[in-house]
């Protein structure tokens, strides 16, 4: 038997990927994956559609979360993989977080006219999919359409990237509440992208130790295409050493992000198995309690 391929990071319309969550299941089966984790930002939302439409095209859609989390100053990316979506207290903070992303909108409307690009609500609404969470990519996807940037990635570098004219903040999760809030649900959490862009000074050896020894953070996102080989080889060394869940993962976006290709990086089945027992486990002890 060939070996199975999981991805565990990937993202639907119901965020700022461009595929429903019934096409990133096909397009998870077309990739050859056996499994996909959803993990939209700040929802959980996408996530039934996804697995009926994995069961008729035979895969396993694991259900997934990514919210960005408040570290120091900075911004911190955590996947919660398995939380109860009805669970009270992880349920009303990712609400809180989607109702401050609502309100940046106008804001960064605003602050775009002030340099003098018109994007209206409107622009922004049409690029974004009823009930999902918005974020700078619709924002980007509107300047597309009015033929201000040619892609996202020109909106973000030159308006949308913190520090530039169009950025507006929104409310985060405090890192380590959102470690408990995700296992309080029932859930793994797992740091995406630990030393991608700009976290891997903040996010030193010596913290994620700490994250995984006083805080029961569960796993890193190893291997992902923004770590190089000498990150990846240090990372999967450090989560061996202090017991933590490597995972592998390609954080596809539909078109809506280039060089990340589903099933680009995959995560090894034992690993995904450690994460089902974990939930599993999980799930009898929040059952359990009254
Ligand atoms: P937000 O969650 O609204 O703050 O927007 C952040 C999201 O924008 C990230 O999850 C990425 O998916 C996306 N993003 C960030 N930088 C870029 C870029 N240069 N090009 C395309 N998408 C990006
Ligand atoms: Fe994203
Ligand atoms: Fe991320
Ligand atoms: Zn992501």
């Amino acid at each position: 038997m060939t070996e199975m391929r999981i991805d565990l990071h990937t993202h639907s319309n119901m965020s700022d990927g461009t595929d429903t969550p019934e096409e990133l299941a096909v397009a998870a089966a077309r990739a050859g994956l056996d499994v996909v984790a959803l993990c939209d930002h700040d929802t959980m939302a996408g996530v039934s559609a996804a697995q009926a439409s994995g069961e008729r095209c035979g895969v396993i859609v694991q259900s997934g979360l990514e919210t960005s989390t408040q570290f120091g100053d900075s911004t911190v990316h955590l996947l919660g993989y398995g939380c109860d979506p009805d669970e009270p207290a992880l349920s009303s903070a990712l609400a809180h977080v989607r109702l401050s992303r609502e309100q940046r909108i106008p804001r960064m409307v605003d602050a775009l006219e002030r340099v003098g690009i018109v994007v209206s609500l409107e622009d922004i609404a049409a690029q974004t999919a009823p009930g999902a969470t918005s974020g700078r990519p619709h924002v980007a996807d509107a300047m597309v359409a009015r033929g201000v940037v040619p892609s996202r990635r020109e909106a973000f570098d030159y308006w949308l990237e913190w520090g530039k004219p169009g950025y507006v903040g929104h409310y985060r999760i405090p890192l380590i509440d959102g470690i408990a809030l995700i296992q309080g649900a029932g859930g793994v959490a797992v740091i995406a992208h630990p030393w991608g862009h700009g976290t891997r000074h903040l996010l030193t050896s010596e913290v994620l130790v700490e994250l995984a020894h006083e805080h029961g953070l569960d796993g890193l996102e190893v291997d992902h295409n923004d770590h190089d080989e000498t990150a990846r080889a240090e990372l999967r060394h450090l989560a061996a050493a202090h017991g933590l869940l490597a995972t592998g993962s390609s954080d596809y976006h539909g078109l809506g992000k280039t060089r990340h290709p589903l099933g680009c990086n995959t995560t090894d089945p034992d690993v995904f198995d450690a994460i089902v027992d974990l939930i599993q486990t999980r799930r009898h002890t929040l059952e359990a309690t009254p």
